[in-house]
């Protein structure tokens, strides 16, 4: 059957007007009351005649979660969730040219914290939502938006509660959620690109610790537990790592040389070469490894007992931790380091070669001819992760187009998204669905 036209003009006023004020609703996390932005987009849902309810974590009434669903035939399979989360991260006010919670409307943007990270995509997942009800557009499965609590600070609140306590939740085949964006530049060239986020880095938080025998400064021994951390650190940072390009990074390079973006084929050598000149193409790579806190000693003279380190390693895609684990306490060789897990989570790649994959894919290219779709393989880790563990296939895909000069905002100073981005994004997420929904 034939779609309804639908205004984007107005509707490009609406998502304006609503983000500007969804950005005033603070939510920063720590301490997030997610439980304030539920209710503003209940307030819309219940306009618009829609039901939603919320889940509570741990009793935590401060931080719900809101869950709304539009019942389709299911001809065509299980559901498709449209998950975003509704927390943002804390900002430096006095880095920034507005008021980072203000919402501001200036210069053909939306300005404000979670612009970008995530409440702007929020609005494009509540557009389309509400499009599908206005309009009665028939749906062959479910459709379910998900504004989830908690994704900034690890998710106990938000997905991972959900995870344990509402498995019911996971019921479906298909996640859209943030990971995925698109930029106006690829590899310093200019050139539209969209990104479909397939696959994610498994953090893998660990702390090393030495323990030793005190002593005065004055008498050096060889049971002083910071050298032996030092000693430990060093074998680490030597350790020889090869580069693991998985298919989902090979597909991707592939593509940028089809594209003409990368001269070369991609060969593991030259695979190489861009690891080497580029610290974020060499991490999607490899397992990577950062030193990230040193803690030792009390006094200029006095020989510490213990010492710490704590290490931010981010697995390939897949990569089981107790492998790798056992692979750095024989790097480490010295049984009387102690290494202990603080926090890890691993999950594996989604497929490129689905229905959806190739819907996003054609939906994309629809609305900006030139542009490219990559698969993305993100070196951080979004709520995505708990659906993928599960075996649900889950994409980023925030359609819009970030000019270079937008991409260090996302947890940076002065967030913005542009009016012209958010119309894109509802546009090209709007037909996604249809086309796996409709
Ligand atoms: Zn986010």
């Amino acid at each position: 059957m034939s779609e309804p036209s639908i205004d984007w003009e107005a509707w490009t006023r609406q998502a304006t007007e609503w983000l500007s004020d969804y950005i005033r609703v603070d939510t920063v996390n720590p301490p997030g009351n997610e439980t304030r932005a539920v209710e503003w987009l209940g307030r819309i849902l219940d306009a618009e005649g829609i039901p939603w309810e919320t889940y509570t974590p741990n009793g935590d009434e401060s931080r719900k979660t809101l869950v709304a669903r539009l019942s389709g035939d299911g001809s065509r399979g299980k559901p498709l969730i449209l998950l975003n989360h509704t927390d943002v991260v804390p900002f430096e006010r006095q880095y920034w040219t507005v008021d980072p919670l203000g919402g501001e409307v200036r210069d053909g943007y939306i300005w404000g914290r979670g612009a970008q990270d995530m409440k702007g995509m929020g609005i494009m997942e509540l557009i389309t939502f509400l499009i599908h009800k206005r309009e009665g557009l028939p749906l062959t499965r479910d459709l379910v938006f998900i504004a989830v609590a908690d994704e900034e600070a690890g998710s106990e609140f938000g997905v991972e509660f959900l995870d344990r306590d509402h498995p019911e939740l996971f019921d479906c085949e298909y996640v859209i959620n943030e990971g995925g964006g698109g930029a106006t530049e690829v590899l310093g060239k200019e050139r539209n690109a969209f990104n479909i986020g397939v696959a994610e880095k498994g953090p893998l938080w660990l702390t090393l610790r030495a323990h030793g025998r005190p002593g005065h400064g004055s008498v050096p021994h060889d049971d002083n537990a910071a050298d032996r951390l030092v000693r430990a650190l060093q074998r680490i940072q030597d350790w020889d790592r090869p580069l693991k390009p998985s298919p989902e990074v090979l597909e991707y390079f592939r593509q940028l040389h089809d594209n003409g973006i990368l001269d070369r084929e991609p060969t593991p050598e030259v695979l190489a070469e861009i690891a080497e000149a580029n610290p974020r193409m060499r991490s999607v790579q490899m397992n990577s490894i950062s030193l990230t806190t040193l803690t030792a000693g009390v006094k200029h003279n006095v020989i510490p007992a213990t010492a710490e380190a704590t290490l931010d390693i981010r697995l390939i895609p897949g990569y089981d931790p107790d492998e790798f684990i056992r692979e750095i306490t024989e790097v480490i060789d010295d049984e009387k380091i102690e290494i202990e897990r603080v926090f890890g989570s691993a999950s594996p790649a989604s497929p490129m070669d689905t229905e959806l994959y190739g819907i996003m894919t054609r939906e994309a290219k629809r609305l900006v001819e030139d542009a490219i779709i990559l698969p993305g393989v993100s070196t951080g880790f979004t709520d995505s992760r708990v659906f993928r563990r599960r075996g649900i296939t889950a994409y980023g895909f925030v359609p819009t187009l970030t000019a270079p000069e937008d991409q260090g905002r996302v947890h940076g100073n002065d967030e913005r998204l542009s009016i012209e981005n958010l119309r894109l994004g509802m546009q090209i997420l709007h037909h996604t669905v249809r086309g796996i929904c409709g």
